[in-house]
């Protein structure tokens, strides 16, 4: 067996069936997909454990949702685990995305130890994660790497923007970081100068085959909203400007509320546009009701505004929702990517994105979308204002938007560069990937894979843990 001693704390996602590769044929090259399947050959039955921690909810569990089927239908024995925690745990974690995200937050040594730390020691107590590649995904489960039960070549992938981190922070999540044999980020400009082993830069990506992103006409997308529409008393025949995103302070919907209200002011005569917010709340995010509740308070006696959350059938209507929109906005004040971006592009709807994080890697000024500071209010008005007014620019933005998509922001793309990461430490390949961002002297490289530290464990201890790697590498060769 190659993992799952005990499943106390870890559990293991594994039930996503392996998707068809040929599928994915109108949507992007066939060289490309070729290519795929050529450079997954050796890497077939090897395993790629991904560690994150909430399995609903969020861009991270979003993309695993899609990976783990696309990697297994290369061949690649992809495995996906969800670390447990209890409120505490949530809330510190909660603490530590925002403080990477450059807010400044109260956070206190016995919320280090007890929540997080303790924490992360009981998920990993009784259950080793082996492969021959683990990724482990943002700062949740990121300290699971000391504890000596992680095997394999081990990444740590950032889905944050940590272009603003706080010291504190970092300082304390690095000696963990550094533990890594590599980390990701999705945006070279999220590194930082001390990280001391090799950084790559993959951007996310969206997948086509998801129900979210079927492209679908705008009657379809109109009959799966009649139901939604109808409850919220939303007229299909207003310009709708749509936001979809967690209720999370980053996200900045007060600015997005204040932008549309200054927006209906100078518009041409009879466009008379609805907001419509969509939003939920993942299980790793305690804030998420808060900030709802203080959005909704906000946006109260606004008779042209309507906040909904967590809404049934949530693919078909976020797609839909997407596709009806004339307009897409997200300007959040931080962004590690911003899948929303991707998918509303993706269903041809001009974005008004905010200059942070990974939006800018989207949206193109002037060319698929507006680029606009996150509080400039006058400035995303006048955007909303040109987009609603002008027929010509929201249809050139919109054929813009999907070909930005399809050239750079699809699964296959990501896959691509996953698998070379996986090649590389592998040793199939030597030459460093092309979307390294760092440079280390080799000495560094070596420190920072062999002697960084000492082991957390004994001589003996060590070997005894050697044998049963190798005894999971040799049972998983011979596996289907
Ligand atoms: N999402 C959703 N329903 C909602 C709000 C968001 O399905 O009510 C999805 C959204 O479509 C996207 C993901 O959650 O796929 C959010 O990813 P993103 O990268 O935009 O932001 P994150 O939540 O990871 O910060």
């Amino acid at each position: 067996m190659f993992d799952d001693k005990s499943k106390k704390y870890i559990n293991t996602y594994v039930p996503l069936e392996p998707v068809d590769i040929n599928e994915y044929k109108p949507f992007v090259d066939k060289e490309l997909l070729e290519e795929l399947r050529f450079m997954a050959d050796p890497l077939k039955n090897k395993v790629w454990a991904n560690v994150n921690s909430t399995v609903i909810g969020g861009g991270v569990a979003e993309m695993l949702q899609s990976v783990i089927p696309f990697a297994r239908g290369l061949g690649v024995d992809a495995r996906w685990f969800v670390i447990e925690g209890n409120d505490e745990f949530f809330s510190v974690t909660k603490k530590f995305h925002n403080l990477l995200q450059g807010l400044n937050q109260k956070i206190t040594l016995e919320e280090i130890f007890h929540a997080y730390l303790d924490t992360i020691d009981q998920n990993t107590r009784d259950v080793r994660v082996v492969g021959h590649m683990v990724t482990i995904h943002d700062p949740q489960p990121a300290a699971i790497i000391m504890n000596g039960n992680v095997y394999g070549h081990t990444i740590w992938r950032c889905h944050i923007d940590t272009s603003h981190a706080s010291r504190r922070i970092w300082r304390f999540l690095l000696p963990y970081i550094n533990q890594y044999e590599g980390a990701i980020f999705s945006s070279k400009e999220f590194m930082k100068e001390n990280v001391q082993i090799p950084a790559y830069e993959i951007s996310p990506s969206i997948d086509p085959l998801k129900k979210k992103n079927r492209q679908r006409t705008r009657e379809e997308a109109l009959a799966s909203l009649a139901e939604i529409f109808n409850e919220n008393d939303i007229d299909p025949e207003r310009p709708i400007v749509a936001a979809i995103s967690r209720y999370d302070i980053h996200k900045n919907q007060k600015t997005i509320i204040e932008a549309f209200k200054a927006a209906k002011t100078g518009l041409k005569k009879g466009v008379n546009p609805i907001l419509v917010i969509v939003g939920n709340s993942a299980t790793d995010d305690p804030e998420g009701m808060k900030t709802y509740e203080e959005i909704r308070e906000f946006a109260e006696d606004e008779k042209d505004i309507r906040l909904l959350l967590n809404v049934e059938n949530n693919d078909e209507v976020i797609g839909s929702l997407m596709c009806v929109a004339d307009c897409f906005i997200h300007i959040s004040t931080r962004e590690g990517f911003g899948l929303v971006v991707t998918e509303a592009m993706w269903q041809g709807t001009p974005v008004i994105g905010s200059k942070v994080g990974g939006i800018v890697k989207q949206v193109i000024d002037g060319h698929n979308g507006y680029l606009v500071e996150p509080h400039d209010v006058p400035g995303i008005a006048k955007a909303i204002r040109h987009i609603l007014d002008d027929d010509v620019v929201r249809k050139t933005f919109s054929e813009n938007a999907r070909k930005t998509v399809r050239q750079q922001f699809l699964l296959p793309h990501m896959l691509k560069k996953e698998l070379a990461l996986m090649r590389y430490c592998l040793e199939i390949d030597n030459k460093i990937p092309d979307f390294r961002i760092n440079k280390l002297a080799y000495k560094e490289i070596e420190q920072a894979l062999y002697g960084r530290t000492a082991w957390p464990f004994s001589t003996d201890d060590l070997k005894k843990h050697l044998e049963i790697i190798q005894e999971g590498m040799e049972s998983s060769s011979g596996s289907t």
